[in-house]
């Protein structure tokens, strides 16, 4: 019986398979997801420590930079031309350091009073002493200057000084190399060994010297600075969301003596491209053994629903047959032993019911203490005996019996001599009739016999044999001999009368008038109704 749908969980097919299908894939799912999670987390981390590594190597390669070209302007300033104010000599030497360095584009000499004297972008006589490297080297410290556009250039820079010691060992001027920023950025992105262009270099104050092209966005008189998200991030690296809400994982960390920061930074996203893939892998592998093990778990179902399926049929058809035993009911094969024993009790149920049913239809229909049929079977069963009579066109007989003087033998020897005179009479009575006779205790001590195919004289001659054989067979009571006679009321059906129930009812109410006669008569004799004709009663018994 297939009821339901698929996966309604108001059936109970729906309902296991809802929760079979539920069990294999949830575990499945959750294994997938978690060993994603856990995939990611080992991909982060190894890219962390990537991060933090490069961003050491980094930090050594800036660091050396800064120190070689800091040592190279304090060697510069300490030359002897430089202290003498050779413009000429200090020109060559400057120019030679220029060409042999990329990133320089100008080496510079002012004197004491800020003026150059050497300048190798352009003419002497600009003056400079109103500039930070200046006062700097006037207080006798080299410095590394930012946030500075070069006068002559018109670009941002970055100027490495170094103060002259004049003959008298004062203030002789400064010497100081300009590196423009673009120039700066280049070189980063090229020593930088980070993918993209997550790298950014900026100075104490977090202004931005490197990419050229966040400054030149912000302009050269506003100088970018760097967010101080990016500047607070560990120098082991850490994941941190940016200013337009993108996850990054990013590290950084202080490099020269002037506070310069480097930052290496890169989006997350990019970071799991790989991850991405290898996700998408394995949740296609989830879902294709959850499709694998879907008919197996749909054929373990089925093999659960069916015998279920079979008992509720079994239980239909049992309930629609009224419990007859006619549908079989086998446990499907190889069903397991729970489902065997349980197909077996629902049998063995059914079998039982069955067993009652007839018990009390039996006992519905008969009467206890004398086993013959009550008057209830008597009033169902002889209306259909009427009906078939009046339609065959047969003659039918009523006989009706009653004990005579039957309160005498309850009140001389008590009730249960009683109750064996009734089953005596029963028996001598069912001894007499025929097979096809219909014999049954019609009220306390009242017996009818309806007897098909007979006619006045057979019904008399069935009367006679049965009040002759009460009176010769009289019950036994221990010792004791009981003698009981009984009267018997005769009549017959009579054709025309159309309903059996009506026809039953005249014929036993004939006939109680005939026993009544009987009665009336001397009892111990029989008596067909109308007439009042006696039966064939020997004058022996009265
Ligand atoms: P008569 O019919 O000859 O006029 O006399 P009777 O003594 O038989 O009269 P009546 O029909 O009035 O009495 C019937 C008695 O049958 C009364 C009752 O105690 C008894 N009786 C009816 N059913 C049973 C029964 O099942 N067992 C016993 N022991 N007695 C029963
Ligand atoms: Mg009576
Ligand atoms: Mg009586």
């Amino acid at each position: 019986m297939r009821t339901g749908h698929l996966f309604g969980l108001d059936s109970l097919r729906g309902r296991i398979r809802f929760f079979a299908l539920l069990l294999v894939s949830l575990p499945l799912a959750m294994a997938a997801f978690f060993f994603a999670l856990f995939q990611r987390g080992q991909l982060l981390e190894a890219e962390r420590a990537q991060l933090a590594d490069l961003l050491q190597q980094d930090r050594q390669t800036v660091q050396a930079w800064i120190d070689g070209h800091v040592a190279d302007t304090k060697y510069l300033s300490r030359l002897d031309s430089v202290r003498r104010g050779d413009a000429e000599a200090i020109e060559n030497t400057f120019r030679n350091y220029v060409e042999t360095h990329a990133l320089v584009s100008a080496v510079v000499c002012l004197n004491a009073q800020g003026y150059t004297v050497v300048d190798t972008l352009a003419k002497p006589g600009v003056y400079g002493g109103d500039r930070q490297y200046f006062q700097e080297a006037q207080a006798g410290r080299a410095a590394l200057v930012t946030g500075i556009v070069g006068r002559v250039s018109g670009k941002p820079l970055c100027i490495f000084s170094s103060p002259v010691s004049g003959k008298d060992g004062g203030f002789g001027g400064v010497v100081f190399m300009s590196v423009p920023l673009d120039s700066l950025d280049a070189w980063v992105r090229e020593i930088t060994a980070a993918p993209g262009e997550g790298v950014i270099l900026c100075d104490a104050e977090g202004r931005i010297l490197a990419p050229a092209r966040a400054i030149a966005a912000a302009g050269a008189a506003t100088p970018a600075k760097a967010s101080s998200r990016l500047l607070g991030l560990s120098q082991a690296g850490e994941l941190f969301t940016d200013d337009a809400g993108k996850e990054m994982l990013g590290a950084s960390v202080a490099v020269g003596r002037e506070g310069w920061r480097l930052i290496l930074y890169r989006p997350v996203s990019e970071v799991l491209a790989g991850y991405r893939r290898q996700a998408m892998w394995v949740g296609l592998g989830t879902l294709c053994a959850i499709i694998l093990l879907t008919p197996v778990v749909l054929r373990f179902c089925r093999n659960l629903e069916r015998p279920l399926e079979q008992l509720t049929a079994y239980v239909l058809a049992l309930r629609e047959t009224g419990y007859a035993d006619a549908c079989p009911l086998l446990p499907p094969a190889h069903a397991p032993r729970e489902l065997r024993v349980l197909f077996q009790a629902f049998r063995d149920m059914a079998a039982r019911v069955r067993g009652h049913i007839d018990e009390a239809e039996r006992a519905s229909l008969q009467d206890v203490l004398t086993g013959l049929h009550n008057r209830r079977f008597l009033l169902a069963a002889g209306a259909k005996l009427l009906e078939k009579a009046r339609r065959t066109g047969r003659p039918c007989a009523c006989l009706m019996l009653d004990l005579d003087h039957f309160k005498n033998v309850n009140d001389t020897h008590g009730h249960t001599a009683g109750d064996l005179a009734l089953r005596h009479l029963a028996q001598v009575v069912a001894g007499c009739a025929r097979k096809s006779d219909l014999t049954a205790r019609y009220g306390g001590e009242e017996f009818v016999v309806l007897a098909p195919d007979a006619d006045a004289s057979r019904a008399l001659e069935l009367a006679e044999r049965i009040r002759r054989a009460v009176a010769e067979n009289p019950c036994r009571l221990g010792g004791v001999l009981l003698p009981v006679t009984v009267s018997i009321g005769v009549s017959g059906a009579r054709p025309g009368a159309t309903d059996g129930e009506v026809q039953l009812r005249d014929l036993l109410a004939r006939a109680d008038k005939a026993l009544y006669a009987a009665k009336a008569a001397g009892r111990d004799r029989v008596m067909l109704e109308e007439a009042g004709r006696e039966g064939a009663r020997g004058s022996d018994a009265s």
